[in-house]
């Protein structure tokens, strides 16, 4: 059965096919939900809208969720379109490159700070409030993308790490003002996956062979992977989850020590 039959959605954050939002957008089709995309610029526009349209959208939209009046375009255009929304997922993120490598202290600066914060966790805020009034007396479900640098020092990651943290609290606080609407806020904790965004941070390459080494699964995970955890919880399967991080990392964030096979004696 087609889990999404009858849902719409809003996928916010696909660049390239490469990108977690495209994952999740592919894993939502397959469940039957309709959907509509936004891109961040004209340049992205011409990447998106053949995308878009090989999972039959015919709806997308300009959406830089550093602007509050595009913010309000793109739900204005979801009304006139659906007249509703049944679910919202947030895959964007952005920080100057320079705070995405080296010392913390030394490449942590307020502007970078600002920015970070701005378009990596106020914006969940931002389209939780567009996307309110159109789940209104629907089961409604807003899902966003975040990483263990949230709660654990990463390497590089950074000011990211502050925003990410900031965007699980923002989790919290949107299930707590929205769960008496019937509207659900979840997060995903993904593990590495090699995108556009993850580019600019120094060091990807270690991430992904050291995911690979240490991690129960001993793999990293794919965009299916996060794709069907994320369909999984826009769904009504997941009727009884709100506030919630979900880790899709091959189990690596549960491990306390790990040693290579090799090593063992
Ligand atoms: P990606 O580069 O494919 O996607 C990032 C998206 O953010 C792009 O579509 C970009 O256009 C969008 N964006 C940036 N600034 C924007 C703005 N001002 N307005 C609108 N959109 C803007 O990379 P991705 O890895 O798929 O990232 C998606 C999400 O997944 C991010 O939140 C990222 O932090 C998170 N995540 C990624 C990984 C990973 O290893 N790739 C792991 C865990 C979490």
């Amino acid at each position: 059965m087609a889990f999404l039959a009858g849902k719409r959605a809003l996928i916010v954050g696909v660049a390239t096919d490469r990108s977690i939002a495209w994952g999740i957008a592919q894993a939502m089709h397959r469940e039957g939900a309709e959907l509509a995309f936004s891109y961040a610029n004209d340049r992205l526009k011409e990447r998106v809208e053949p995308l878009a349209a090989s999972v039959g959208s015919r709806v997308t939209m300009p959406l830089d969720v550093t602007s509050d009046e595009q913010i309000d375009a793109a739900f204005e255009r979801i009304e006139r379109e659906w007249g509703h929304l049944d679910a919202v997922v947030h895959a964007v993120a952005y920080a100057p490159r320079e705070a995405l490598t080296g010392g913390f202290l030394e490449n942590t600066s307020r502007d970078a700070s600002r920015i970070a914060h701005d378009v990596s966790s106020y914006s969940l805020t931002a389209l939780a409030r567009g996307s309110r009034p159109l789940m209104q007396g629907r089961a409604g479900a807003i899902l966003t993308l975040t990483y263990l640098g949230a709660v654990r020092s990463i390497p590089n990651y950074n000011v990211m790490g502050l925003a990410k943290a900031s965007l699980e609290a923002n989790v919290r606080f949107l299930a707590a003002d929205l769960g008496p609407l019937g509207i659900r806020v979840n997060g995903i904790s993904a593990g590495p996956v090699k995108t556009l965004a993850a580019a600019g941070i120094t060091g990807f390459r270690r991430m992904l062979n050291r995911v690979a080494e240490v991690a129960p699964l001993r793999r990293n995970v794919t965009l299916e992977d996060v794709g069907n955890a994320a369909a999984f919880l826009c769904s009504d399967l997941a009727a009884g989850i709100t506030g919630e991080i979900l880790y899709v990392d091959s189990g690596f964030s549960t491990v306390g020590m790990s040693f290579p096979a090799e090593a063992e004696d």
